[in-house]
């Protein structure tokens, strides 16, 4: 599904090159469930947001799906994320101007879905996740489990093959953080391929492979 070749994202500091990926190298397995762990500031985030074409990396080759994906336009790589993939923040950016239900329904607006297909959609996963009763709400009206989980309720409205996720339990306490780890492990189950970023070794006991970034780079795996 993903292979990286000699990925290297660097910063211009003071006229030197400060390197925060260096020389990456990964295939990633349809399928897959990565945890990545490393200390703060070693790329955790920047690996992620390569992956996830939010960032583009200085040097180096991407293939998502057998596409080589950084040399393609803005607007065609927007495509392919918008088509494949779903992200889950820490900080949940919800958009505090919309609802639960509106901002569940964002993903689907960019894909070819009727009105009544997006309602069938965004209500089936209000019942899912048991936020029927909130769906009115604005999300500073609620707590930060709730919000996380309208978080993966939206990264889950367009179906997408690949959840990415950093830190995803980062702002929950550990039942609510259980629970996001229990629904993502169904969730593999049912087929999605998922690369979290955590600290949390009991998070990433989750996950079939853990990656261990330092310094930028990629330490050998076990
Ligand atoms: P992690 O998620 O593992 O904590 P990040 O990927 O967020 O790490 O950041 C990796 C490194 O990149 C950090 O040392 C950070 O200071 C550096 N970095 C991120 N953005 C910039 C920037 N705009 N300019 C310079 N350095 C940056
Ligand atoms: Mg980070």
């Amino acid at each position: 599904m993903i292979k990286l070749e000699h990925i290297f994202k660097w910063y211009n500091i003071a006229g030197a090159r400060s390197y925060v990926l260096k020389d990456i190298n990964l295939t990633i397995e349809q399928g897959d469930f990565i945890s990545i762990m490393g200390p703060s500031g070693s790329g955790k985030s920047t690996l992620l947001n390569v992956i996830g074409l939010l960032d583009e990396p200085d040097e180096g080759k991407y293939y998502f799906m057998e596409e080589e994906v950084l040399s393609l336009k803005a607007k065609k790589r927007t495509a392919i994320s918008q088509a494949n993939m779903g992200y889950v923040f820490q900080a949940y950016h919800l958009i505090d101007e919309l609802t639960v239900y509106e901002n569940i329904e964002t993903p689907l607006l960019y894909k070819q879905h009727g009105s009544s297909e997006r309602k069938a959609i965004v209500a089936d996963l209000l019942d899912r996740f048991g936020i029927v009763g909130k769906k009115d709400l604005f999300p500073a009206q609620l707590s930060g489990g709730q919000q996380q989980i309208v978080g993966i309720a939206r990264a889950l409205a367009a179906s997408p093959k690949l959840l990415l996720a950093d830190e995803p339990t980062g702002n929950l306490n550990s039942k609510q953080g259980e629970e996001v780890m229990q629904l993502f492990k169904q969730l593999n189950d049912d087929g999605v391929t998922i690369i979290q970023v955590t600290h949390s070794e009991k998070n990433a006991a989750y996950s079939k492979r853990i990656l261990n970034l330092l310094d930028g780079q990629l330490k050998k795996e076990d």
